[in-house]
C-alpha cells in the first residue's frame, strides 16, 4: 500500500510504501477511491490536538470499496461501496455510549487520529462504523459529506429546530453543505467570511446564502442562531452580538484559538453558547439518507494522494473554495 504518513506533528507528511494491512475479526479491508481533507486533519498535522497515534495516516472522509471481509463480517459484500468517518470505534459500555451519545464516548478511537485513516490507497476499518453508500454521487463528491457534511448537519441541528435566520462564520467545506441543507429546510443563511474575502462571499451567495459579509460586520437583522466553523475564538463574541435574545451560538470545530474575554451582557438574555463534538452513527445514517433528496452538490478540488501536503496548505491558508479531496 501507499500512504502519506505523519511521523511528528509540525512536519510535512511523507509518502510510505508498505505491505497491505490484514483485516482482523469484525474489520474490512477497503480499497480507497477518495478521501476528503478536513480541517481536523490540519489540527492533527499541526499538533493542535493532543496525543495522536504516531506515526499516523490522517484522513477521515474515506470513500472506497470493500476488498476483504474480516472474520464475522456479514454486513457488507466484497466490492460494495462504503464510507468511513471520523468516529472509528467506541467502547459501547460507558454512560455516553449507553445513552445514545456515543459521540462523547469516554474511550473513543477516531479515524486518522488514533486509527490509520484515508490518506492512502487502502485502509482497515471496523465494519460496524462503516456505512453503505448508494448511487448518484461520484466517490470524490461524497467524501466531503462524510465529515464536513455530517458535522455541519449536527451543528445545524444544534442551532435549534425553530431557528430561521442562521449565521455561519467561516465559509468552507462544512458551510457550503450546511447552507444547502438550511435552504432545503426554508431557513435563511447569513455568511460571514474573513474580512475582504469577496471570493468566499460570492461562493456563499451562489450556494444559497441570502447575505454575505465580513466577520466583523453586523448582519442586517438579528439572527436566531449562529454556527462558527472557523477555528477563531474571537468570533465567539462577534456571534453572540449577532444573535437575538435566547439565540444559540454553536462552535462546530474540534479546536479553536482562545476566546477573548467578553462582557456578560452579550451572553445575558438567555443566549446559549455550545460546542458540537464528533458524530454518532445515527447522524451518519440520517444525513446520508437526506443528502441525495436535497440533493446536496459538493464543490470539490481534487489532488493526487502524493500532493496531500499541498492540499493541507491550501486549506491552512484559506485558498480553497469548497473541499479538497485526495485521489490515490
Ligand atoms: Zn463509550
Ligand atoms: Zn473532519
Amino acid at each position: 500500500m501507499r500512504a502519506m504518513i505523519l511521523n511528528n506533528p509540525g512536519e510535512p507528511l511523507q509518502l510510505l510504501e508498505k505491505s497491505d494491512p490484514i483485516p482482523g475479526p469484525g474489520e474490512v479491508l477497503v480499497k480507497i477511491s477518495a478521501c476528503g481533507v478536513c480541517r481536523t486533519d490540519l489540527h492533527v498535522v499541526d499538533g493542535d490536538l493532543p496525543e495522536p497515534k504516531l506515526p499516523i495516516v490522517p484522513g477521515h472522509e474515506i470513500v472506497g470499496h470493500v476488498s476483504i471481509l474480516g472474520e464475522g463480517v456479514d454486513k457488507f459484500k466484497v466490492g460494495e461501496r462504503i464510507g468511513i468517518t471520523w468516529l472509528g470505534h467506541t467502547c459501547g459500555h460507558c454512560a455516553y455510549c449507553k445513552s445514545g451519545a456515543e459521540n462523547l464516548c469516554d474511550e473513543p478511537e477516531f479515524t486518522g487520529y488514533q486509527i490509520d485513516g484515508g490518506y492512502a490507497d487502502v485502509t482497515v476499518a471496523d465494519a460496524d462504523f462503516c456505512f453503505p453508500i448508494g448511487g448518484q454521487y461520484s466517490d470524490a463528491e461524497i467524501a466531503p459529506l462524510l465529515c464536513a457534511g455530517l458535522i455541519g448537519y449536527r451543528s445545524l441541528t444544534m442551532a435549534g429546530e425553530n431557528s430561521e435566520r442562521i449565521g455561519i462564520y467561516g465559509f468552507g467545506a462544512a458551510a457550503h453543505i450546511v447552507t444547502q441543507v438550511a435552504c432545503y429546510q426554508n431557513r435563511e443563511i447569513y455568511a460571514f467570511t474573513r474580512p475582504g474575502d469577496l471570493v468566499a462571499q460570492k461562493f456563499a451567495l451562489d450556494m444559497g446564502a441570502i447575505w454575505a459579509g465580513d466577520s466583523d460586520q453586523t448582519p442586517p437583522q438579528a439572527l436566531d442562531a449562529a454556527i462558527i466553523f472557523a477555528p477563531v475564538g474571537a468570533l465567539v463574541p462577534s456571534a453572540l452580538r449577532a444573535v437575538r435574545k435566547a439565540g444559540i451560538v454553536v462552535c462546530g470545530g474540534i479546536h479553536m484559538s482562545d476566546i477573548p474575554a467578553f462582557p456578560y451582557q452579550i451572553l445575558w438574555g438567555e443566549r446559549v453558547l455550545r460546542s458540537v463534538a464528533n458524530l454518532t452513527r445515527q447522524d451518519a445514517i440520517d444525513f446520508l439518507e437526506l443528502a441525495p433528496k436535497i440533493p446536496i452538490q459538493t464543490k470539490i478540488e481534487e489532488f493526487p494522494l502524493e500532493h496531500a501536503n499541498l492540499a493541507l496548505d491550501a486549506l491552512r491558508t484559506g485558498k480553497l473554495t469548497g473541499a479538497a479531496v485526495l485521489i490515490p
